[in-house]
């Protein structure tokens, strides 16, 4: 019998998380395993809020698809996917072409700016190791021009951080604890710093536990960061952003400004023709692209609908590593055509929201938790994913262990 090909686009946690457990459960005779992923690394995007503010280096929060793969069982494919054909099967890359019995798609979050003017072109967005190194980079930049210049422009030392959501808020966490540092660096006078938070709705972590979003908001505003809640970014400009708060319009003027309240699946959803929102596919059961029985779509780029709420989940890291093991459960099943498939249910063990090296708050297990108490169990999640993926092995080389 002719081994299936099956292909894993893009090396997150959902699609790595599918190609580990895959590899364990069949054979090298049994199927042909494809994984392909624009980088020959795996990034952590739950950690790139800590890269983007340099409080951890991005080499950190990285390690080589190679180390978690049997290379006996999965070829890698270091390519960019074009678009997904699957009428006919095939994936268009940059350099060539593949064809697949079965497909996941696992190509995860792009930034969304709503159509906001200006964002695309001179705002930043935390979406990957490039993004979060060029963020570091440029905010680095601006505190040493700073003083080499005649005539101080102290908007160079304004950061403006659009979206008080969860990697909104997480970054704000790193940047109090990192301009600090920056200002001794630079011999900066800390005071021309501002942080500026823009937020549309009307309370930062929409969502989240009232108590604890008042907490991480003092916690922030102590530490320097300025609210404007119920606020939305107008325009972004080379020179800053315009904001609204009813009919009143603010000009800000800021050397760095950064995205971090929307994101969206992959182009390569729209580009293949799926139905989707913003990139998004609502999934079978299944976690089966509608109309394609052979197409898993797993991760940011899949919908799921919580039928508690009637509202879809939002996107995570959790959601998308569980998707990972339920899809390669079903593609064992269908590789050897044999058993059932697993519909796939949600099993949300809580949310933790760091706020800084040493300190964070969430929900877990239902209990509410804060402090550095939340800040250790954000480590324990932190290390999960990385076990989970890779074994205790992985957990020492990239783990966190700094508990204090
Ligand atoms: P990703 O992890 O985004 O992986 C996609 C992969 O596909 C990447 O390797 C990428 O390089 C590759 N790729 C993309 N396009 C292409 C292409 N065209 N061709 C080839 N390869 C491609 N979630 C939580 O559960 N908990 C948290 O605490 C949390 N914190 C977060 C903090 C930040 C700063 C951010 C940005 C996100 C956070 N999230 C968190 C959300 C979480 O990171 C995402 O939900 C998760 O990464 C989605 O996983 P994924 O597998 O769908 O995609």
């Amino acid at each position: 019998m002719k081994k299936p090909n099956v292909v894993i686009l893009g090396a997150g946690y959902g699609g790595l998380m599918t190609t580990v457990r895959l590899q364990k459960m069949v054979g090298v005779n049994e199927a042909n395993i494809t994984l392909v992923n624009k980088n020959d690394y795996h990034y952590e995007s739950t950690w790139l809020h800590e890269a983007s503010a340099g409080t951890l280096h991005h080499d950190r929060v990285r390690y080589p698809i190679a180390d978690v793969i049997d290379r006996s069982k999965v070829n890698f494919v270091k390519d960019t996917v074009v678009k997904v054909v699957p009428e006919e099967n095939r994936v268009i890359l940059e350099n060539g072409e593949l064809t697949y019995d079965y497909l996941v798609v696992a190509l995860g979050f792009e930034s969304e700016t709503f159509g906001i003017k200006g964002l695309k072109e001179y705002a930043f967005s935390i979406a990957n190791v490039n993004a979060a190194r060029q963020i570091r980079e440029h905010i680095e930049y601006q505190f040493a021009t700073y003083n080499t210049e005649e005539e101080k422009r102290d908007e160079r030392l304004t950061i403006v951080v659009g979206g008080a959501g969860f990697t909104g808020i997480e970054f704000l966490g790193e940047l109090v604890n990192r301009v600090p540092e920056l200002c001794r660096e630079y011999d900066v006078d800390p005071h021309k710093v501002r942080i500026i938070c823009v937020e549309a709705a009307p309370t930062a972590l929409p969502g989240f536990d009232p108590e604890l979003v008042e907490y991480a908001v003092n916690l922030l505003e102590r530490k320097g960061v300025e609210f404007k809640i119920g606020t939305a970014i107008k325009e972004c400009t080379p020179e800053g952003i315009i904001v609204a708060k009813g009919d009143e319009v603010e000009e800000i003027k800021a050397g760095t400004v950064v995205w971090a309240a929307g994101v969206r699946g992959s182009h390569v959803i729209d580009e293949s023709g799926f139905e989707a929102m913003r990139g998004r596919v609502k999934v079978d059961p299944f976690l089966r692209a509608p109309g394609y029985e052979n197409v898993f779509i797993v991760g940011d780029c899949s919908l799921i609908i919580n039928e508690e709420t009637n509202r879809p989940y939002p996107p995570t890291a959790q959601i998308a590593m569980q998707q990972g093991e339920v899809c390669a459960k079903n593609l064992a099943v269908l590789i050897r055509q044999q058993g059932e498939l697993q519909p796939f249910k949600p099993d949300i063990k809580g949310t933790v929201c760091s706020l800084g090296h040493d300190d964070a708050i969430g929900v877990v297990f239902g209990k509410k938790v804060w402090g550095s108490k939340a800040s250790f169990m954000k480590k324990m999640v932190d290390n999960r994913a990385l076990y989970l993926i890779g074994g205790p092995s992985l957990v020492m080389k990239k783990g966190k262990f700094n508990f204090l």
